[in-house]
């Protein structure tokens, strides 16, 4: 009788699959979770069907038996192929993806998890923070980051309030099951043309695959809309994965969701400790988490009975995974959609041309909601010319947008300024010798932030003290500031308009769920009077009494002239614009650009959006972009420039002639210097029936790589 073999895929990318002897008496089935043996080593592997990874055979004599099982359910059939899929597709290993499946808090020891609730003992000691977070966590019980969100107060004064008594804490089993969320619990009253929308998604759960796009302008009721979805596949018992595009984003989420069904559904991001992460992780493989809202990571976990994936804002560039497997999100949701035979939902008011396309060809299928709720009117969009109505030296705002500051603070109404740039100014300069501040590992400016006293590369994160004196001519007090960021407009603001309350809104401000229900909470309070912020307050949020936007630098996004230069500007404004007047009160908007005849400003200005969008198809049509064409970035990177020139030059050499692909390059990459690595790019251009990743896959494997030349794929870069 022969051995019983198993093949593994490990968590190891760097190993290809192996073979292992079933040891006797034990079962293995494609999708178990192993413990497998190394040389002295021992690795976590999965057990995967053998004719789809097929190999160099080991003799049976040379078989090692696999030590155990993990204790995890197995993963099931479809996610194994979405694996598959996704490792083919942007040519990543198996074991790569598989990283993402099985993050290593899935196999952590459970531990005990502490959560507090209120004593009803008052501190002797109180501060306005303390007496609101005793006021809002009446009744609650969580861990000190959920209380901590949910009053809107720092971590720090949830602590203060446990070592004050006036929380307790309440020991938690590490495996407790989470609430169910009630689909029945507090439905709203939809419109009609919500009721027809909801009628329609209801109507395709449980009914096989079906990408939907939930299109229609923000404020109209998307969210209200797909929670009808979800609310359906609850009742059907399945699974439901919400896919959000950033973790500030997820806190007004929670809330509504609450409101809506109950209770919080299960979250899934970064900023969960390694406790949390094993019992949600372990929740969603049971089947027991039934509704998951999460950033794209959540997309591959082990969902044992998924039947609808929303992905809200699905516009976001953040869906796009810049490293590691450099998936898209969006488009890999729609894949696990096909792969679980369920529909999928994008929820956007700015879809991707992308996205678009799909439904003008028919494959998804459009649901639009065409009016905003209740009495909001869209705002009214109006560009400055800046070369007619010029802000004075060293400053940012014109006097037709100041002037809209101060009625609005007036009428005790709240205003927005976007710009999408972090930090008081992007570039410092010697006024003397001319000097530059430039970042040791990227060919990037340092930026300079204020607040943080300090200056910064937004690539590689290095920073350094503001200096005193030039390091180049030693010349002290000559160092100057160029170009705004949004802490030097802030300042600009509060030298317009001492009295005004203003806040800056950028990730380095707003980095944790618990810092954006800070900013929620004193939104809605009117404690602030003028946000300035980047595009993290473009999307999600709902105040009503914001009622003037205004977009600082219009000409920023269409800078650099990339394929989706038009795409971001236009999506940005709109996501911008739709913050103002989502209450009873109308908002405008007022866009500063040097050039109003820019034809997405034109559109933006006019209400014209499927003029925008059509010109841009077609625009890429003509090009043979995607959609319409395929590219490809393969950037090959080294410490010293020589290796990465060189071997990139030697892959140059061997490209494949094949027809209907163009291959560009090498050329240094946009970044040609990014940590400390050079970074030399071939981009290819293919049509769109070819076979792209076959033809860069058979292309690398011609070349020898040196151990310290790097070499990654982009497949559907996203700006190149
Ligand atoms: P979108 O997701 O399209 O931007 P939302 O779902 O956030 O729109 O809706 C905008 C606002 O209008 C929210 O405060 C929401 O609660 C409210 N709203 C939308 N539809 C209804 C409805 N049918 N009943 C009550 N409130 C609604
Ligand atoms: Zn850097």
């Amino acid at each position: 009788m022969s051995v019983r073999r198993t093949r593994v895929v490990t968590l190891n990318a760097a190993l290809g699959p192996l073979d292992y002897r079933v040891p006797d008496g034990v079962e293995v089935a494609p999708g178990d979770v192993l413990h497998v043996p190394l040389g002295p080593r021992q690795l976590v592997g999965v057990a995967w069907e053998p004719e789809r990874l097929p190999t160099e055979e080991v003799g049976d004599n040379r078989l090692r038996p696999f030590l155990g099982k993990v204790d995890i359910p197995p993963l099931p059939a479809p996610l194994r192929r979405l694996c598959e899929w996704t490792a083919d597709y942007y040519l990543s290993p198996l074991a790569s993806v598989l990283r993402m499946v099985l993050p290593s808090a899935a196999f952590a020891n459970p531990r005990q998890l502490t959560e507090y609730r209120p004593t009803g003992t008052r501190p002797d000691r109180m501060t306005p923070q303390r007496t609101r977070a005793l006021e809002k966590l009446e009744g609650r019980q969580g861990s000190v980051r959920e209380l901590a969100r949910h009053a809107g107060v720092s971590d720090g004064v949830i602590r203060g309030l446990v070592n004050a008594l006036a929380l307790e804490p309440v020991a938690i089993d590490a495996d407790a099951p989470f609430p169910v969320p009630d689909p029945d619990f507090d439905p709203p009253e939809l419109r009609p043309e919500q009721a027809d929308a909801a009628k329609r998604l209801r109507s395709s759960i449980g009914q096989g695959f079906q990408p939907f796009l939930l299109d229609g302008v923000t404020g109209s009721g998307k969210t209200e809309v797909y929670f009808e979805h979800v609310a359906e596949a609850l009742r059907q018992d399945r699974q439901i994965l919400v896919l959000l595009p950033e973790i500030a984003l997820t806190e007004p989420f929670l809330t509504r969701f609450t409101k809506r069904f109950g209770c919080e559904p299960v979250a899934w991001h970064s900023d969960l400790r390694a406790s949390e992460r094993r019992r949600a992780w372990r929740a969603i493989a049971t089947g027991e988490a039934k509704v998951v809202v999460g950033a794209r990571s959540s997309l591959f976990l082990p969902y044992a009975k998924l039947g609808l994936i929303v992905v809200d804002e699905a516009h976001e560039t953040s869906f796009k995974q810049e490293e590691g497997v450099q998936y898209h999100a969006r488009d890999v949701a729609v894949m696990r959609g096909n792969f679980e035979d369920i529909p999928v939902l994008l929820a956007s008011a700015t879809p991707a041309i992308e996205t678009r396309h799909m439904v003008d060809i028919g494959r998804y299928e459009e649901v639009r909601l065409t009016e905003r709720h209740a009495t909001a009117e869209l705002p009214e969009l109006r560009a400055v010319d800046l070369t007619q109505d010029p802000p004075d030296r060293q400053r940012w705002l014109s006097p037709s947008l100041v002037r809209e500051l101060e009625k609005n603070l007036e009428a005790g109404e709240q205003s927005l300024l976007f710009l999408n740039r972090r930090g008081f100014a992007p570039l410092t300069l010697c006024r003397t010798c001319g000097h530059r501040f430039q970042c040791p590992n990227c060919t990037a400016w340092m930026v300079e932030h204020r607040l943080m006293a300090r200056l910064a590369c937004h690539h590689c994160g290095h920073v350094m003290p503001p200096p005193s004196e030039c390091p180049e001519c030693g010349e002290e007090d000559t160092l100057v500031a160029c170009g705004p960021g949004v802490e030097r407009i802030a300042d600009e603001v509060k030298a317009l308009f001492p009295d005004a309350k203003t806040a800056v809104v950028t990730s380095d401000t707003i980095w944790s769920p618990a810092r954006a229900a800070e900013f929620v909470h004193a939104m809605e309070a009117g404690e602030i009077d003028i946000v300035v912020g980047t595009q993290l307050v473009t999307k999600g949020y709902h105040f009503p009494d914001l009622t003037l936007v205004g977009v600082v630098d219009a000409d920023l996004a269409l800078q650099g002239g990339d394929l989706r230069a038009a795409e971001r500007s236009f999506q940005q404004i709109m996501q911008v614009a739709g913050r103002a007047g989502r209450g009873e009160k109308p908002g405008r908007v007022l866009i500063q650009t040097h050039d109003p005849s820019a034809p997405v400003l034109e559109a933006l200005v006019a209400g014209d959006g499927p003029g925008f969008y059509e010109a841009e198809t077609e625009a890429r049509r003509g090009a043979a972009m995607p959609p319409f064409g395929r590219l490809a970035a393969i950037i090959v990177s080294a410490e010293e420039e020589a290796d990465a020139v060189g071997t990139a030059k030697r892959l140059g050499d061997k490209r494949p002639n094949v027809e209907g692909m163009a291959i560009y390059g090498p050329a240094p990459a946009p970044l040609a210097m990014l940590r400390g690595r050079n970074r030399q790019r071939l981009l290819v251009h293919a049509e769109r029936k070819l076979d792209v990743q076959a033809e860069i896959r058979k292309w690398l494997d011609q070349v020898d790589w040196p151990s310290r030349v790097r070499v990654t794929v982009d497949v559907d870069p996203y700006s190149f």
